[in-house]
């Protein structure tokens, strides 16, 4: 995973991912969406997007989510026998996007060199990484990518052009 220097999104996991963060938005929870795919070597190929079972909390703190420990093991279980990997959790905030000490503390991707993006304004804004917050995790710390750092890193990959014309790739800036 700390490898990792490129991830291509399939532009399906986009669509899924911010419909899932909006339709939490529309009763003013925050979402959580686990991306999945393969990495080989310096390239990870996103091609799943995974809502795990989750509780939506809003109190006079914030708002958030609970995801159990059973919930967990249950996708670590899922994805070894699926042989796919955890490669980044995306979940929304009401407004600004920024890694809270909560957001730190549970975060779901526990491996080095994993990503973590948080949405703002629930998702309801435009689709386009460089206006999240993308962070990645380095030994005990969660590291903020800069938007130069998130176009080189992150690419859509629109698969509804792939027949006929070979696919085309399209930069996120
Ligand atoms: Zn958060």
């Amino acid at each position: 995973m700390k490898n990792v220097k490129r991830v291509i999104i399939l532009g399906e996991v986009m669509t899924s991912t911010i419909y899932a963060l909006r339709t939490f938005g529309k009763s003013k929870n925050e979402g959580l969406v686990l991306w999945l795919g393969q990495i080989e070597g310096y390239q990870a190929r996103i091609t799943h997007s995974l809502v795990p079972p989750q509780r939506s909390i809003q109190s006079e703190d914030g708002v958030g989510y609970i995801v159990t420990e059973e919930t967990l093991l249950e996708i670590s279980r899922f994805l070894n026998q699926k042989k796919i990997r955890l490669i980044a959790q995306v979940h929304s905030h009401p407004g600004r996007a920024y890694h809270s000490s909560a957001d730190d503390r549970y975060a779901v991707v526990t491996k080095e060199g994993g990503f973590s993006l948080v949405v703002p304004n629930f998702g309801f804004g435009q689709p386009d990484l460089t206006t999240w917050a993308v962070y990645r995790l380095s030994g005990p710390h969660w590291l903020q990518l800069d938007r130069d750092q998130v176009a080189k890193v992150f690419t859509i990959f629109n698969s509804q052009e792939r027949s006929g014309r070979g696919g085309t790739f399209s930069a996120i800036v």
